[in-house]
């Protein structure tokens, strides 16, 4: 018996747009403002792309970078790209332009999809490189005065392509679809590449842990460049639901659109809860239903889980990072938990969880021998992911990926204990990383740029909780002998160098506690930091 293509299709998450502009070509598939476009012009859009950027010279396992908001252009690339057997790379816009610049020349992106709000940044990074791609600017009613960078617009590039096509792609469901940087504990990003079989299978794990359906109307209040939406992107589409875009996360858009358009599902790092929360109540529009909202990114704590459940929210809580296509655990409610009194339950929903249908193996296990620990809610070991919903690997860093990959799982470098109900539970992290906003932070990376500072002699740089942003960066520095600066003056100096979020928010200036081997001893500053009001 042999594969054929009667019995074998590659998975791609592109074929859900296919069938839903099949199935229910009339149905809203997209909102944005005043803009209304139906599964069959969605598709069709998408398909103008794919076969615009062909005529362009783009051709299977070519990189298309896009930086943009959440708008229709950044989720019609979700599907256009891909279509054409090309790797769609997502930008996170808060980047600053060096760092643009690097991933752009680190992944050899052919086409730069650019939301014309970000200019200044782009037209900087761009300036840094010697072979820049095609720039492609979306222009926008939200950014008409933003100068135009490149040598079209989007909707002409759309004009050069046909709405009738089909591309054959890809031809193997192992295939790469996107290249996705994160701040690993490294200094330079580190590209992860998805696979089409992944982004596929971990799309219908979303439609699944969130009851997505095509009543659902889902509103993207989670950044699209975060691991393609946590594969929400394509999730809704699967569902054949709505997709509401959202240029930016404003607390009072959100709870107009809520009641306008009675959404039913949207996903946010714990500081959406936050804001949506300790909004000011004339901007808190009132609505009558339940909004299934997904957190993850950091952990939410029991009291904005319970304050969000009392304005109409049900939470779940999802765990995952970029090398496993986001989510990759959920809290997965059980039936006997509404008998628990109201802090026993939302105890149990703080919890990451179990694995998601479509996620093969989990453990919490030794880091260094791989033993599984026991499930008793206290030894605490490494959470370890695997199957096929786990990155392809890093792009050009096999030592990376293979570091990664240690004795056949990924290493998540979050480390936490199992309970003996299965459920994991995070306590605490090995890697060296702030996640301030569910946005990842290198230590290493701040700590680079502080040693720049010409009176600096030693720099560590560790994770200091934050009210409002889960964990803030707090630099402990060490000055140069005779030498003075202040706080201010060392956050200045970060100002030119790193992107606003990565920017220390504290100084603490003194000599650094160090191991006999030198090594400055990270754990010890984490405690100080906590500590310091
Ligand atoms: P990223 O690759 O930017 O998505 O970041 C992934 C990291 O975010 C994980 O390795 C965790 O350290 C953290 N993270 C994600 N979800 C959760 C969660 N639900 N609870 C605690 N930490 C989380």
């Amino acid at each position: 018996m042999n594969k054929n293509n009667a019995n074998f299709a590659p998975l791609t998450p592109v074929g859900f747009l296919r069938r839903a502009a099949e199935t229910c070509p009339d149905k809203i598939a997209v909102i944005y403002g005043e803009q209304r476009y139906n599964y069959k012009q969605f598709y069709q859009r998408t398909c103008r792309l794919a076969s615009a950027l062909k005529k362009r010279g783009i051709n299977r396992g070519d990189t298309v970078a896009v930086i943009a908001s959440n708008i229709p252009a950044m989720l019609e690339a979700h599907y256009g790209v891909p279509m054409l057997g090309a790797v769609l790379n997502p930008l996170n816009i808060q980047l600053d332009s060096k760092t643009i610049s690097f991933i752009l020349q680190h992944g050899e992106a052919k086409v730069l999809i650019t939301d014309c709000s970000l200019s200044p940044r782009i037209q900087q990074a761009l300036a840094m490189i010697e072979n820049p791609p095609l720039v492609i600017d979306i222009k926008d009613n939200n950014c008409k005065d933003g100068e135009l960078l490149g040598e079209l617009d989007y909707e002409a590039l759309l004009a050069e392509g046909d709405e009738d096509c089909d591309f054959s792609e890809p031809q193997d469901e192992w295939q790469s679809a996107c290249l996705l940087y994160t701040s690993g504990t490294t200094g330079n990003p580190k590209g992860v590449v998805y696979d089409h079989r992944g982004a596929y299978l971990n799309a219908l794990g979303n439609m699944t842990s969130m009851g997505l359906n095509q009543n659902s109307i889902y509103l993207w209040s989670l950044p699209m460049f975060h691991c393609n939406g946590w594969t929400f992107t394509w999730a809704v589409t699967a569902a054949c639901a709505t997709h509401i875009c959202l240029r930016k996360v404003d607390t009072a858009v959100i709870y107009q659109l809520i009641k306008k358009h009675t959404v039913t599902h949207m996903c946010g790092a714990p500081i959406v809860m936050n804001m949506l929360v300790n909004a000011a109540d004339d901007i808190k529009t009132k609505f009558d239903h339940t909004v299934e909202l997904a957190t993850g990114g950091a952990a939410p704590s029991s009291t904005v889980i319970n304050s969000m459940e009392k304005i109409g929210f049900r939470i779940t809580h999802l765990y995952g990072m970029t090398e496993s296509f986001g989510p990759s655990l959920v809290c997965s409610w059980k039936q006997e938990w509404s008998e628990l009194d109201a802090d026993e339950r939302v105890g149990k929903m703080a919890r990451q969880g179990i694995r998601y249908v479509t996620s093969e193996k989990v453990k919490i296990a030794h880091p260094d021998t791989l033993q599984e620990q026991p499930w008793d809610g206290h030894t605490v070991g490494e959470l370890m992911l695997g199957g096929n919903t786990i990155m392809k690997g890093y792009l050009k860093n096999t030592q990376a990926t293979d570091e990664a990959f240690r004795g056949g799982w990924l290493h998540t470098g979050d480390l936490g204990v199992r309970h003996p109900d299965g459920y994991i539970e995070i306590k605490d992290r090995s890697k060296d990383v702030i996640i301030s906003g569910g946005e990842n932070i290198s230590s290493l990376e701040v700590e680079q740029a502080l040693y720049k500072h010409p009176k600096i002699l030693e720099a560590a740089v560790v994770a200091k909780p934050h009210d409002k942003w889960g964990e803030s960066p707090c630099a402990f520095v060490t000055l140069k002998q005779g030498e003075v600066a202040s706080s201010e003056d060392i956050i200045n100096f970060c100002r030119d160098e790193l992107a606003h979020f990565k920017i220390p928010r504290t100084v603490v200036f003194g000599p650094l506690e160090k191991t006999a081997t030198g090594k400055i001893q990270k754990f010890l500053l984490r405690q100080q930091a906590k500590e310091l009001e």
